[in-house]
């Protein structure tokens, strides 16, 4: 009826009788050539049915829970009828546009966007390369958001290769999506990036690595990659993709990466591959945006089953979609065999040791960590530290403790990772539900699995600013954790111990400037305030070149006065020396590690330990 009236007109390949079955589809033109001056021009055409037709254009995208405002760099937006016919364009909210398409069947719509900030969730073009990413680059309306989308890349001349999830459609460099929630879940890679395939299990995978340089080895990032793919498959037990899987890593001084359906866009540094613990840690985003596949991809809160890309949607669950996948990034990484047992303590270490200095944890609960992202961990201050925990950190070391006691509890009968399968076969693609999970079901599960004193543990863990019980968990596979390595070495060999004032200092600026007052510190107990700038002790100068001299020579419990500057007033507070924050943690195998002991740590890690002794 309404629809076909659109296709007729659009379709013109198709025989008019066949287009009558067809349903609408948004087709989004992309071309690059204005490039050099990084804008992409996009053209929608749109069946209409007449009347008003409002555009929208995402206020974020999914798995990055910030309101970015995409329609910031859209300019130049106009709109035409059938033979070109002007048709009057409005602005209506930030985001929004309306068009009078008076009686028209379709309409073109042509607009640039300005692709300047180089991240995994918006927009970048340059001479050579483009990576889009559909939220804040292409527009749908009401009734479009639900049809078919094609999607037309006019590459220019010298580039060759343009690299989407999205399955091809008829001609080169055309592609279709189911809907336009599958646009925009399928960034763009287009330029002559070197590609790398390899297939586990019968799946096909590609390692795309663009601005990759001699410092990187793609084969061999390829080949670590399919050993991880192949942990990750072989923990969830179902593989999920209709279609090839694509990674694409851009190598530019970046961080970061982004979960979609079928691919991940990871951000790098090209000198990444040459330093073993920076590698590690690329190899753990891979991991953590591949397990994404599965948890928060495909099993989803029931908040964010229904994207409404207008405003912020909430969920409670971060600590789930982020924390267990963050748990799990590092552990399949270890179980995949591309890192040693050492290596994970370091990270396992880590993980506890972000935790655990940051005053914050006694301020947010996880749940609520995860409510307030959107405020929060998406806009970092300098009171952050003190007044958030992270849902990665907390929900990570809650995964810890929750597997160890459920492994406790049923002799290792069930663990967390069997949690994890029941909840995606209840509630993933292949559940009977099918529609997300709704809130407390993984707390249902682990009473299901481990009873009900396990549940309430798990919901104290979530709902209050409790700390898990990381050294029982730890001690329970006989692993010790040093809250203070670097001191307790000083101390061994007689050295100064490492002091402070409880202070971060500014990295990047020639001035000692404190970044951040950690609550808890002399610092903060003195009143010293972010951006006060520190120019003396006890009357005498202090640099940035001088400081870590003039620290060794204090010791822990004494008192100074520090000369201050705030807002050009210079003035002295005594300050009472610390015992440095720790820099780092140090997670071992206890050297008296026993046989019981040593089984619970080879069952949980997946592997025998073979250098163990017993
Ligand atoms: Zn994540």
């Amino acid at each position: 009826v309404k629809l076909a009236r659109w296709v007729i007109g659009l379709l013109s390949s198709a025989p008019a009788a066949m287009a009558l079955a067809q349903p609408p589809a948004a087709e989004h033109f992309v071309s690059f050539p204005h490039r050099h001056n990084q804008y992409v021009e996009v053209r929608l055409q749109l069946p209409v049915d007449g009347g008003d037709v409002e555009l929208a254009m995402p206020s974020w995208t999914p798995g990055s829970y910030l309101i970015r405002d995409y329609a910031a760099q859209v300019e130049r937006l106009r709109a035409r009828g059938g033979e070109g016919r002007p048709l009057e364009v409005e602005k209506i909210a930030k985001n929004r546009w309306r068009v009078a398409a008076g009686d028209e069947q379709a309409i073109v719509v042509d607009y640039a966007v300005w692709a300047g900030e180089l991240a995994v969730h918006t927009n970048w073009v340059e001479a050579d390369h483009a990576l889009l990413n559909g939220a804040g680059m292409f527009l749908y309306s009401a009734a479009s958001r639900d049809w078919p989308q094609y999607l037309d890349i006019d590459l220019p001349p010298e580039w060759k290769r343009v690299h989407t999830a999205l399955p091809q459609a008829s001609a080169e460099h055309r592609f279709l999506a189911r809907d336009y929630d599958e646009l925009i879940d399928s960034p763009v890679l287009a330029g002559n990036a070197p590609e790398y395939r390899f297939s586990a299990e019968g799946h096909e995978y590609v390692l795309v690595n663009q601005g990759e340089t001699g410092l990187w080895d793609g084969a061999r990032a390829a080949q670590d990659a399919g050993r991880i793919v192949s942990a990750v498959q072989a923990f969830w037990g179902v593989n999920p993709f209709d279609r090839p899987y694509l990674f694409l890593n851009v190598i530019a001084e970046g961080s970061g990466g982004l979960e979609h359906d079928h691919s991940t866009v990871l951000l790098a540094t090209p000198w990444q591959m040459r330093y073993r613990e920076d590698y590690i840690r690329w190899l753990s985003l891979l991991t953590h945006e591949f397990f994404h596949a599965w948890n928060v991809r495909r099993l989803r809160p029931r908040a964010l089953l229904d994207y409404d890309y207008d405003r912020e949607v909430y969920t409670r669950e971060l600590w789930l979609a982020e924390g267990l996948t963050s748990y799990y990034d590092n552990l399949l990484l270890f179980r995949s065999g591309v890192i040693s047992v050492e290596e994970y303590l370091a990270l396992l270490a880590s993980e506890i040791h972000t935790y655990e200095t940051a005053p914050g944890r006694q301020v947010r609960s996880a749940e609520l960590a995860s409510f307030d992202a959107w405020i929060k961990h998406y806009k970092p201050d300098a009171n952050s530290i003190n007044s958030v925990v992270s849902y990665y950190r907390k929900g990570a070391l809650i995964g810890f403790v929750t597997d160890t006691m459920l492994r406790r509890v049923s002799r290792h009968r069930v663990s967390l990772d069997t949690v994890m399968r029941d909840l995606y076969r209840l509630y993933g693609p292949a559940g009977s539900r099918g529609e997300g999970y709704p809130a407390r079901s993984f707390e249902a599960l682990v009473e299901a699995a481990a009873g009900a004193e396990a549940r309430s543990r798990v919901e104290t863990l979530l709902t209050t600013v409790e700390d898990p019980d990381i050294d029982q968990a730890l001690g329970w596979y006989g692993l010790q954790l040093d809250r203070s390595p670097l001191r307790t070495a000083a101390e061994a060999a007689g050295r100064p111990v490492p002091v402070d004032f409880g202070l971060v200092w500014r990295q990047n600026v020639p001035n000692l400037v404190a970044e951040v007052v950690v609550q808890g510190g002399t610092g903060a107990a003195a009143g010293i305030l972010p951006a006060d700038e520190l120019l003396a002790i006890n009357d005498t100068r202090v640099t940035r070149d001088n400081l870590a001299d003039r620290m060794q020579r204090l010791a822990p419990g004494e008192t100074v006065n520090l000369l201050l500057a705030r807002h050009g007033r210079v003035f002295t507070l005594p300050v009472r020396v610390q015992h440095a924050i720790p820099e780092k943690y140090l997670v071992s195998i206890r050297p008296d590690v026993g046989r019981r002991e040593k089984e619970r740590l080879e069952t949980w890690l997946g592997v025998a330990l073979k250098f163990v002794k017993n």
